[in-house]
């Protein structure tokens, strides 16, 4: 799923945390989020992987952390949250039903 996000500088930060999270190093392959470039307009736009692709699986919200990692060092901090609520509120599970916000991160 492509969000659009303005105020992103593409540091890729963001990947490098996730790959962190879901392989223990810094291998952007294996991230669930990527910065992709935009044809027109300022910032980026970020995909989030709804299902594993090639190295990369999906993205698991860093269940069970306070903060996403993505999220702890992105210094736009609050777009990419939305863009995250987004993520989860838009997901269909894997029965089909819509996932609800639970808590700020958590809750399902
Ligand atoms: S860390 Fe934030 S500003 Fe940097 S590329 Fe990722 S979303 Fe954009
Ligand atoms: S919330 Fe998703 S994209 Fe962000 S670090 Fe966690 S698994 Fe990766």
């Amino acid at each position: 799923m492509k969000f659009n996000m303005p105020s992103c500088g593409g540091c890729c930060t963001c990947e490098l945390a996730c790959s962190f999270h879901q392989r223990g190093g810094f291998v952007p392959a294996a991230s669930s989020l990527k910065i992709l470039e935009k044809d027109d307009g300022p910032g980026y736009l970020v995909l989030l992987k709804e299902e594993p692709d090639g190295n990369s699986p999906a993205c698991d919200d860093c269940r069970g952390l306070d903060i996403p990692l993505c999220l702890e060092y992105c210094r736009e901090f609050d777009d990419l949250y939305k863009i995250l609520q987004e993520f989860k509120a838009k997901r269909p599970q894997k029965n089909g039903a819509v996932q609800t916000e639970g808590g700020r991160y958590g809750g399902r």
